[in-house]
């Protein structure tokens, strides 16, 4: 995907950007393909593959969807996807960055100085975090984590009663909210939307699901991550 498709790709999906934040997206790809030479980042090294299936796919989250103002988490940013993306279209949004590897947030900090962004970059485990970070933020997002089972107990926590967690995910969505069923009971909370994408050049597709809080989770959560994966709820 090369520039021009992007601009009209997001032009098509009214998600809107101004043609400097889209040069800030081209030097985020190549300073991460930089850094990818020197520590494991992306598999992706095509610049047009990267284009089409990390920075275009990271930005279809913000369709039909106001983040200005709001406090958000990427929850296993890795290389920064969505969130380091999400930033850079959404100046405006407080947006802090979580990962366990410590290597991975110490060159978003480092870029973020870069690039002036001003994200919070934090280092560690997100089922430890959740628990000392209760209803803090309005928006969660995750890319290419986990199961939206194992996810969602991870995430809800965190969220403002209200708040909404966007799960970027791809064409089995419908046995991952199968099998979550039960979590999103026990934790408070409730798929609203489902935005469906095919991405334009690899005809990939992509699913966008928007899964709310609608009441207070039992503090019993997060528990232990190897409770979690051997008894996912
Ligand atoms: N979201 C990025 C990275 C996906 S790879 C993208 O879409 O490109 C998954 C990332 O999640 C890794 O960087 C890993 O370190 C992180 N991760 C996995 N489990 C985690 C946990 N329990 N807490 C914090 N980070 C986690």
């Amino acid at each position: 995907m090369d520039r021009n498709t992007l601009v009209g790709q997001l032009e098509l999906l009214n998600i809107s950007f101004t043609s400097s934040q889209i040069d800030n997206l081209f030097l985020f790809m190549e300073d991460t393909l930089e850094a990818n030479t020197r520590f494991n980042l992306t598999a992706i090294k095509d610049r047009d593959e990267f284009v089409e299936k990390m920075i275009f796919d990271s930005a279809i989250a913000l369709y039909d969807l106001d983040i200005d103002n709001k406090k958000i988490i990427d929850i296993g940013t890795g290389a920064g996807f969505p969130g380091m993306v999400l930033k850079i279209l959404r100046p405006n949004a407080d947006v802090t960055l979580l990962d366990s590897t410590k290597k991975k947030i110490d060159h978003l900090n480092e870029l973020s100085n870069k690039y002036d962004l001003k994200i919070s970059g934090i280092s560690e485990r997100a089922e430890v975090f959740a628990r000392k970070n209760v209803e803090k933020f309005d928006y969660a997002f995750a890319r290419a984590v986990s199961s939206l089972n194992i996810l969602l107990e991870l995430i809800a926590p965190i969220l403002k009663v209200g708040g909404t967690f966007v799960a970027l995910k791809g064409k089995n969505v419908d046995v991952e909210i199968k099998e979550a069923k039960n979590a999103l009971k026990i934790l408070g909370l409730e798929i609203t939307k489902i935005n469906n994408f095919t991405l334009p050049i690899s005809k990939e597709e992509r699913n966008i699901v928007l899964i709310k809080k609608i009441k207070p989770t039992s503090n019993k959560y997060s528990r232990e991550y190897n409770q979690i994966k051997k008894r996912p709820l």
